[in-house]
């Protein structure tokens, strides 16, 4: 039996990306280890971002945990901001890590230059030490994460060997990042060399699909999903971006091996492709968005979950 913590940012609404790389992994830990699941609503506000769509994606998150088949009854389903706790273990980890070290984090140098350097808040750049007081405060073992997220649960080890070796004690516990063997990176559609990600600007959306879509629009962003001049459907992430991540997508919601989905098209032409693409995903997030809707309408039973879970989370914590 392990430790197991993860989490997702209310800072925008639910992509594809976030469903194949993280959240529908969870449940396959709650039945054999001490699953620890929260609503990273801290994590949020490190972007500029408004009070009422902050609740509504909170909710919007915890129903879609539920609807992924996360069990209050077996795992420990929070909010961050429950846990006050976690805000006095960063204040204290903070001092064991450098800028230097900072500053080399990915996220936030993309984040730098998407910006032109202007108004770049503090959180953002202490972001990976907020992620460690969250791991570190629940004794996390494993972590499962989309691969963007390896960097810090990497500098979170950083933090732990430097404070137990300060201590000469083993006090904070390495944890270690577990990503999907298939779509732990799922890239934007309009643009295959950079990730599909929740927060992005307005313009960039045609590439997203967000699991709140219908299906005709899911169907449509699938259909015009940026491709390459050849005809020839092959997995090759360096030269066919935008086919490679649309197979990556395809064998991951029919869970195959990307050389098996790769062999069911061998000579189908791009636009047949697509279109299969566009019925696994229908097939598999169609029934999952009915149960997120029944969720999401009763927001007494999920206060009443965000409540208990609040409860065991805070034991451990204090
Ligand atoms: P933001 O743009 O606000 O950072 P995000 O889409 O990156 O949002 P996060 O809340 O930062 O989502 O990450 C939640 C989890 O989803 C993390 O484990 C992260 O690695 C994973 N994840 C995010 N985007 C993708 C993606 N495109 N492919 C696979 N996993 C992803
Ligand atoms: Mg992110």
């Amino acid at each position: 039996m392990s430790r197991v913590l993860s989490g997702v940012k209310p800072s925008g609404k639910m992509t594809l990306g976030n469903y194949i790389g993280s959240f529908r992994n969870f449940s396959s830990f709650q039945d054999e280890n001490e699953t620890y699941i929260f609503v990273a609503d801290v994590h949020a506000l490190t972007k500029p971002i408004d009070a009422n769509v902050l609740r509504s994606t909170t909710y919007d998150i915890l129903s879609f945990y539920l609807a992924s088949g996360l069990d209050p009854e077996k795992c420990v389903i929070f909010k961050q901001s429950d846990i006050l706790e976690v805000a006095m273990l960063n204040a204290i980890l903070v001092n064991y890590i450098y800028m230097g070290e900072l500053s080399r984090m990915i996220q936030y140098k993309e984040h730098v230059q998407k910006n032109n350097g202007k108004e770049i808040g503090c959180g953002i750049f202490t972001y990976p030490v907020l992620m460690a007081a969250d791991l570190f405060m629940y004794d996390t073992e494993i972590c499962p994460v989309g691969e963007d997220q390896r960097q810090h649960v990497e500098l979170a080890h950083d933090i732990a060997r430097r404070f137990n070796s300060r201590y000469k004690e083993e006090v904070l516990k390495l944890p270690r990042s577990v990503t999907p063997k298939t779509g732990k990176r799922i890239m934007n559609l309009q643009d295959p060399s950079k990730k599909m990600s929740k927060s992005d600007k307005d313009d960039e959306q045609k590439g997203i699909i967000y699991l709140q879509d219908d299906e005709k629009v899911i169907r449509k962003k699938i259909m015009s999903a940026v491709t390459d001049s050849e005809t020839e459907v092959r997995y090759d992430p360096v030269n066919k971006k935008g086919v490679s991540n649309l197979l990556t997508i395809y064998a991951a919601m029919k869970n195959i091996d990307i050389e098996e989905a790769e062999k069911e098209f061998v000579g189908s032409n791009y636009g047949n492709f697509k279109r299969c693409v566009a019925d696994a995903v229908m097939e598999e997030i169609g029934p999952f968005k009915e149960r997120f809707e029944k969720f999401r309408n009763d927001e007494a039973y999920l206060n009443k979950v965000f409540e208990d879970g609040a409860s065991k989370a805070r034991k451990v914590a204090k």
